[in-house]
């Protein structure tokens, strides 16, 4: 018996077996869940094959959260794998390295940093608003941050970004309530992602993280930010939204 026995789980943002969007899909099938996955572009190809490697196949959408096609379609598309949604993992950032990230803050032009803002803040509301006619029983929408309450080396406009995403999980929170969805975001320590890996820089926070953390960190190991992100989509957590978990091996709370 797991935490998620029979429910039904969109869950965005896997492009490898890297991705922490695999591990949520992989923690969460061990857990019940039937599972339906999604990424875009020239990427889907690697995802429908890595499909194979979770413990059950499953569905590959293709979803671009810039796409309004692909929006409004996600209902009915979804409907052809299952008849609602229990819960949607939102793990999906893009900015592009050479203008906005790796300490090019002061020069970053605006078209670069919309485009950062529309994939990685605003999806989060456009992408809830997708499946919510999938949601009438309520449920749980969970996505991913990297604390923006400081200023971090390297990551500059995607702080700025993330900040957005924190907020914008707190008014979904609210309008969402009433509906009985919960909304709620896991801030990660440094993960050995693709997204990470294509941040020149940030391998200089990697180093310190572990030395700081009180419980160690494994850069490698996606498997606790992926079962924190299980227990928020599931029962587990039933009072709990516009909450940001930390899975960082307790680095946020350590001054020095
Ligand atoms: P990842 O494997 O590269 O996942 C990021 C995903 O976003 C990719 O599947 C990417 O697809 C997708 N994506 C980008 N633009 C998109 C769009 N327009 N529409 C739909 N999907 C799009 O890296 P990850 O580290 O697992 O990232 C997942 C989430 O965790 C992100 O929100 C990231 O900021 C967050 N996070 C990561 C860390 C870390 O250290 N890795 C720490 C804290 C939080 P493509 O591969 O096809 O571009």
């Amino acid at each position: 018996m797991g935490i998620l026995d029979g429910r039904r789980l969109l869950v965005t943002g896997v492009t490898h077996d890297t991705s922490i969007g695999f591990a949520v899909a992989r923690v969460a099938q061990q857990e019940g869940a039937t599972v339906v996955i999604s990424n875009f572009g020239r990427a889907l190809g690697i995802t429908r094959r890595i499909a194979g490697r979770l413990p059950a196949e499953p569905p590959v959408l293709e979803l671009d959260v810039t796409d309004e096609e692909h929006l409004a379609t996600l209902e009915s598309r979804l409907r052809e794998h299952v008849d609602g949604l229990d819960g949607v993992f939102h793990s999906i950032a893009f900015g592009n390295p050479d203008t906005i990230l790796g300490g090019r803050f002061l020069t970053a032009p605006w078209d670069d940093v919309g485009h950062a803002v529309h994939v990685s803040a605003y999806s989060l509301k456009s992408l809830t608003t997708a499946c919510l006619p999938m949601m009438s029983s309520g449920g749980a929408i969970v996505g991913m941050t990297f604390d923006a309450t400081v200023a971090w080396p390297a990551y500059d406009w995607m702080g700025v970004a993330k900040a957005g995403l924190e907020s914008c999980a707190r008014y979904l929170a609210r309008d969402l309530g009433p509906q009985g969805i919960r909304v709620n975001l896991v801030s990660a320590g440094p993960l050995k992602t693709l997204a990470a890996k294509a941040i020149s820089g940030f391998e200089s926070l990697e180093s310190m993280w572990s030395d700081r953390s009180p419980l160690g960190w494994d850069q490698t190991d996606q498997e606790p930010t992926a079962r924190a992100v299980v227990a928020l989509l599931s029962d587990y957590f039933p009072a709990t939204t516009g909450e940001i978990v930390h899975v960082d091996g307790g680095y946020h709370a350590m001054g020095a």
